[in-house]
């Protein structure tokens, strides 16, 4: 044996094979040949069981090296020699015999480590059947070869000595190989952890009812033992069960050698016959008991498993959520302080813009903040709608609007960029859509048309863009209906084209890339049409252009009341209203009051939730705009109390204003008694649309849908 590999037999602390062990298998194999020896003589030199070639067996599984296995093996020859010679057998038969249980234990090793590797670790429960073949089969050299020197020796009948050496042999390596290696591995087994006094009390059990079965010879009684076996393969697993059957082969066999138990009852069977009996008998306890308890363990280590899985998985959930509220938490604080500002600075570069007395040079500053701050709220609306849309919490409004409409006020938009670089604009819309009314959210669907004509012009140095809303199919209330973008830009290679609409790509990358943005633009496009049931498809050729389409199926707006139409805000309001503005902020409250009189309204501020509540009671206040977030008293608070007054103040339209966008912050004004939203920055003209809406006391609110 190598230094290394006999230190870790001799160290406990030192390895897979603690001293201790080593030593144990080596007492072991020596306590059983001699118990064997002594069991065979006494029971009229009939060798029933056979255990010490298991426990070698057993040993050599836990030695790595074939070297040591080897050295470990010549020592087990040495002592077994000892033993045989010691119970009075002369050296040439007792070295034979000690070379032939070696080789048994060896070639029963080789087969098992070639056959059956993970027979005893549950993998399957097929494999305990394969090992139970080859603890069969593994004596028979050895059982041909003891049988010969036998006869040799003695003269006596080669195949009385055969059966004789072979069934004990494999006896004593199905009962023994098992009971130890599941030992060795009880770690990993179910069973070994119960408490000590359930196995105590089971195998006191297996005990009293064995002696009773095998010490009388009036009734055979062996099928009470089945019982008790069965319950320990149930309640203490197959490691418990393996020295159950071991044990009760041991007193069975004690017993039927002094002529007791139902064996004895076997009308003129001699002693050999009785012991094949009760040999056929352990065979089949252990073919039945130790499979039931495998299956039985290996099932409750699945339910172990999946139920770990399922608290794991409920575990991971609560982190994702945590996470994901985590994540809200901050993008909705982070947009909020964004916006903020934001909208003062979006509101005083058009404010200043719009004043008379501006110098060229300071209306060229203003415009360049102005086109700034729309890009950074570009940038910040990109990011919220994107985290939205990925954390699935994007909702669909629909309201009711005229398709022609939408896509004319989308040309409009983006008109002014096309035509600073010199591009044409070409709108080509269906006779059959151009005035019809759908039902579908009008913002969204503005947002994707947008953002894939900003593309289309942002990508387009020369030639020109167009625009086109094709009637694909119509049904009753319903129609197909096709929007195309198509220009004569750079155009997007096939490899390009791969993985567009993921978010962050971008064709040109790196310090020289000559075009701004997010790459989230498209991301969101595609998203959002495919959460209104379409797709966007794309097909372009580089240096040539590109068409980006998607196909809607979009609900007919029927009756007339539902139409909610546009009214102009380009003049002065239909009827000039007295606003209270609502905002802790003095800078926001004086640029809306500002935009509010310009528009032609009269407008008061307040400061605080408080204030708003003591001058809705003493003025004439016919609308409400009114912040969310404020000290001390919230808009959300404030709104409930102004409802709670009672009177006109139950009706009084109140519109939060406010830099809470996400559509639960929507959801908690409307909650709280508000009539609708409009969020920061503010664009004028919603801002004058909504409070014209609540003057024509238009209560049809947009309604929250499902798609499609
Ligand atoms: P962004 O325009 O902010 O970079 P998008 O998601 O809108 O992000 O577009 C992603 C990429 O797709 C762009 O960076 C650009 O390379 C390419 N792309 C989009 N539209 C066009 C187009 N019409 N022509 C050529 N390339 C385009």
């Amino acid at each position: 044996m190598s230094w290394p590999s006999l230190r870790r037999y001799l160290d406990p602390a030192g390895g897979a094979v603690p001293g201790f062990q080593a030593g144990a298998f080596l007492l072991a194999f020596i306590l059983t040949a001699l118990i064997s020896i002594e069991f065979t003589r006494f029971s009229g030199n009939v060798a029933a069981l056979w255990p010490a070639n298991g426990v070698l067996c057993a040993a050599l599984f836990r030695l790595d090296r074939s070297l040591d296995r080897a050295i470990f093996l010549g020592l087990a020859i040495v002592f077994n020699t000892c033993v045989n010679l010691m119970s009075g057998q002369v050296l040439a038969v007792s070295a034979a015999m000690g070379a032939i249980n070696a080789l048994d234990a060896l070639i029963a090793f080789q087969l098992i480590d070639r056959f059956c590797p993970t027979v005893f670790k549950f993998d399957d429960t097929r494999q305990l059947m394969r090992f139970s073949l080859i603890a069969v089969v593994a004596p028979t050299i050895p059982a041909l070869l003891a049988a010969a020197s036998l006869t040799m020796q003695f003269g006596s009948d080669f195949y009385e000595n055969y059966r004789i050496w072979h069934v004990g042999d494999a006896l004593g390596l199905i009962l023994v190989v098992p009971a130890i290696k599941l030992w060795l591995n009880r770690s990993q087994h179910h069973g070994i952890g119960r408490p000590t006094l359930q196995v105590i009390a089971y195998f006191a059990l297996l005990v009293t009812i064995q002696i009773f079965v095998f010490s009388q010879t009036t009734y055979p009684l062996l099928f009470l033992l089945l019982p008790v076996l069965t319950l320990i393969a149930f309640q203490l697993g197959p490691v418990w069960t393996a020295f159950a059957t071991l044990l009760c082969s041991i007193i069975a066999f004690g017993f039927t050698a002094r002529g007791l138990g139902p064996a004895a009852l076997i009308p003129g069977a001699d002693l050999i016959e009785r012991v094949q009996f009760v040999q056929f008998f352990i065979s089949v306890v252990f073919l039945t008991s130790l499979p039931a308890a495998y299956t039985l363990a290996q099932q409750s280590h699945m339910r172990e498993q999946l139920l770990k899985g399922e608290s794991d998985l409920r575990l991971a959930k609560e982190h994702a959520e945590l996470a994901l509220s985590a994540k809200s938490e901050f993008l909705a604080t982070m947009s909020h302080e964004i916006r903020t500002p934001l909208n003062s600075i979006v509101g005083y570069s058009e404010l200043g813009l719009r004043r008379p007395d501006l110098t060229p040079e300071l209306r060229n500053d203003l415009s360049i903040i102005k086109d700034a701050s729309v890009s950074l709220h570009a940038i910040v609306n990109d990011i919220l709608d994107y985290s939205t849309i990925e954390a699935g919490q994007l909702r669909f409004i629909a309201t009711s609007f005229c398709l022609g409409d939408l896509v004319a006020k989308c040309i409009e938009l983006t008109s002014v960029t096309a035509d600073a670089k010199g591009l044409i604009v070409v709108v080509r819309i269906d006779e059959q859509v151009r005035r019809l009314w759908v039902i579908a959210d009008e913002q969204r669907l503005r947002q994707v048309l947008l953002n894939l004509l900003s593309n289309a012009i942002k990508y387009t140095e020369a030639g020109q863009i167009s625009c086109s809303v094709t009637l694909i199919s119509e049904a009753v209330r319903s129609s197909v209906v096709r929007f195309s973008i198509t220009d004569t830009g750079l155009g997007i290679s096939e490899k390009g084209q791969q993985g567009l609409f993921q978010r962050f790509t971008q064709l040109e990358t790196g310090r020289q890339r000559r075009f701004g943005g997010t790459g989230l633009g498209l991301a969101i496009s595609d998203r959002l049409v495919r959460q209104m049931g379409g797709r966007i498809e794309l097909q372009s050729a580089v240096g040539l252009g590109s068409t980006f389409w998607f196909d809607l199926h979009m609900k007919h707006c029927e009756s007339l009341e539902e139409r909610a139409e546009v009214p102009s805000t380009s003049g002065n309001p239909q009827k000039s209203l007295y606003v209270l503005v609502v905002d802790d902020l003095k800078p926001t409250r004086d640029l809306t009051l500002a935009v509010l009189a310009q528009a032609g309204h009269r407008a008061l501020g307040a400061a605080s939730g408080a204030e708003a509540i003591r001058m809705v009671q003493a003025e004439p206040v016919d609308l409400v705009l009114m912040d969310v977030q404020m000290p001390e008293m919230d808009g959300l608070a404030a709104t409930r109390a102004i409802r709670g007054l009672g009177g006109r103040h139950r009706d009084m339209p109140i519109i939060a204003m406010t830099a809470n966008v996400l559509s639960e912050e929507i959801e908690l004004c409307i909650q709280s008694g508000m009539n609708d939203h409009i969020g920061k920055p503010f664009s004028w003209a919603d801002l004058l649309l909504k409070i014209e809406r609540q003057a024509r006391n238009d209560k049809s609110l947009p309604t929250e849908i499902l798609w499609p």
